[in-house]
């Protein structure tokens, strides 16, 4: 099986999901409302990778 690196911490993933928490609420899981972008007319966002769903 591949080793998933944490994007928060220096160490492997543990599933922990607290990278999937919400930045404005920590109880809530991110559902990608947007609240806590200042999105005026347009906005960028920065990919920083693919991940490829395994069959
Ligand atoms: S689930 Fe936890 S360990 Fe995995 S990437 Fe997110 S914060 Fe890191
Ligand atoms: S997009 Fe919404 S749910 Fe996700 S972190 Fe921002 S405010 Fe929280």
């Amino acid at each position: 099986m591949e080793r998933k690196e944490c994007v928060l911490y220096d160490r492997e993933c543990i599933g922990c999901m607290e990278c999937e928490l919400c930045d404005l609420d920590p109880k809530k899981i991110c559902d990608n409302c947007g609240k806590c972008l200042d999105i005026k007319d347009v906005a960028s966002i920065q990919i920083t990778g693919i991940e490829k769903e395994e069959k």
